[in-house]
């Protein structure tokens, strides 16, 4: 796509599943991964004459959410009735919201790579989940679906944003952000994979300039970062072609195919639903009193962006190490508790950055189960930024052991024998032993030849087995062969 010519314009609407124990309108547990069907009773399966309820844990979290976002909530909303057909929605409508959502209005701030912005959120509607549909893995699995109304009735937040995104990776930050909040909420656990966040995203392309807004197209279903991302980007170079090519973009609905890496279509405007939306008779206008709000506003906990500058002006690190740091709850808190422990907080971040990520990431674990306590890795850190312990046998030897073998760094150091050498007067015995032995290379030296300095540190590490403290080391062969010519 030619960046001169178009602006990009993407919107998202996310689906979050809220953390109650019971479902929006029932006493039906929520638990994932349980025997199909086991979780239901009349409300659920859309019986006839079942009366909905609506769970107020579910309210209280819409009304968390909308504060943290800066919403405007609505004291008065109502539920409606969304009708269409599909064998997971026994009732043949959903519950949800529609005339008067809950909240309205809201915005986060991404920070766009340092260039902040404002990404508005239109709505927030509180509503029930469908069924699940299972076509695969059955006997005769090409002839049947089955249904498991496990999840039917499971309460959601649909919060729909504005298009005010401009590029794949402003929409991947913006719901980054979004989820970071709505778990420092402790209201969706987050879980992409297990579908508690999904994430639809409609784009369109806008002559620079112009503000006629083109014909957008929804990509739905996309439930990883990486597919948002590259399913954006692919949807924007579609259009640009389609629109080269002299063809019409029509307003449909595709979906992301991670194995060819492209967008199909699933079904255009003209197949799009009525869905004769209708105030819900069974349920009355949800009326959020004053106390209701205050315990909500009281209960709120400290949110990502708000850490992110509390990190910077506490610990002086970079916005960058902040935003990471931030990124979950329990991460800010280990690294809190470990920079707390150190002289230098920045060492704090660049060993959770590197080390501490990089094996989460590769066990597929969060913060809670890493074994390291934060104590210890402050201790770690403590023996590299003394000079007890070289930077290399820490990162290499050390830490993977504190990992493996729930042990502390002194005794893996001393079980190793990894203590380093720092002690002047042995490092210099060392240099001199290895000067005078090599008679050559010294000659070529004081003629001028210095690279030969790298082949003398080579064999005072080599000789101390790394442990030489390097910038000591560095220092005193510098002596010895520049000037120290009477002593060696
Ligand atoms: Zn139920
Ligand atoms: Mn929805």
């Amino acid at each position: 796509m030619d960046p001169q010519k178009y602006e990009t314009v993407i919107g998202l609407e996310v689906h979050a599943q809220l953390r109650t124990k019971t479902k929006l309108f029932c006493g039906c547990s929520t638990e994932f991964g349980k025997t199909p069907n086991t979780l239901t009773c009349p409300v659920c399966l859309g019986l006839p004459g079942a009366l909905p309820v609506l769970n107020a844990a579910a309210a209280e979290m819409a009304v968390k959410l909308a504060l943290a976002v800066h919403a405007r909530i609505n004291p008065r909303s109502q539920f409606s009735r969304k009708n269409y057909f599909y064998p997971d929605l026994p009732k043949g409508y959903q519950i949800t919201q529609y005339h008067h959502p809950i909240a309205e209005e809201g915005w986060l701030r991404i920070d766009g790579s340092g260039r902040p912005k404002i990404i508005g959120i239109e709505r927030i509607n509180l509503e029930e989940d469908a069924g699940k549909s299972i076509h695969d893995g059955l006997p005769d699995s090409s002839e049947k679906t089955s249904l498991d109304f496990n999840r039917s009735g499971v309460p959601l937040l649909e919060i729909v944003g504005r298009p005010d995104l401009s590029s794949a990776s402003e929409a991947a930050e913006f719901l980054q952000l979004l989820r970071a909040t709505l778990q420092y909420l402790e209201i969706c656990d987050g879980n992409m994979e297990e579908g508690s966040l999904r994430c639809d995203a409609n784009l369109s392309l806008k002559e620079k300039g112009s503000s006629t807004m083109g014909v957008k197209t929804e990509i739905k279903n996309l439930n990883s970062f990486r597919f948002l991302q590259k399913a954006l980007d692919y949807e924007a170079e579609r259009q640009a072609a389609e629109i080269a090519a002299g063809r019409p973009i029509r307003q449909e609905t595709r979906l992301w195919d991670p194995v060819r890496n492209r967008t199909w279509p699933m079904r255009s405007k003209e197949e799009a639903h009525d869905y004769r939306y209708f105030p819900e008779p069974d349920l009355p206008l949800l009326v959020l009193d004053e106390n209701f709000m205050e315990r909500a506003k009281a209960s709120l906990p400290e949110l990502p962006q708000e850490k992110v500058e509390r990190l910077i002006e506490t610990y002086r690190i970079p916005a960058y190490d902040a935003n990471l740091m931030a990124q979950s709850r329990g991460l800010a808190d280990y690294f809190e508790r470990t920079a707390a422990l150190l002289e230098n907080p920045k060492a704090a971040s660049n060993w959770i950055m590197r080390e501490v990520l990089q094996y989460l990431h590769g066990q597929r674990i969060d913060i809670g189960q890493f074994p390291i306590p934060a104590e210890r890795l402050a201790d770690l850190i403590r023996r590299v930024d003394d000079g007890t312990l070289t930077l290399t046998a820490a990162k290499d030897i050390v830490f993977p052991k504190m990992i493996a073998g729930g042990k502390e760094a002194s005794a893996i150091v001393v079980e190793e024998g990894l203590g380093q050498i720092a002690d002047e007067e042995a490092l210099k015995k060392t240099a001199r032993e290895i000067v005078a032995a090599n008679p050559g290379p010294l000659k070529q030296y004081r003629e001028g030849k210095r690279q030969v300095f790298g082949f003398f540190v080579g064999l005072m590490m080599k000789e101390t087995k790394g442990r030489a403290n390097a910038p000591l080391a560095h220092k005193i062969l510098k002596e010895i062969l520049d000037g120290d010519k009477g002593s060696s």
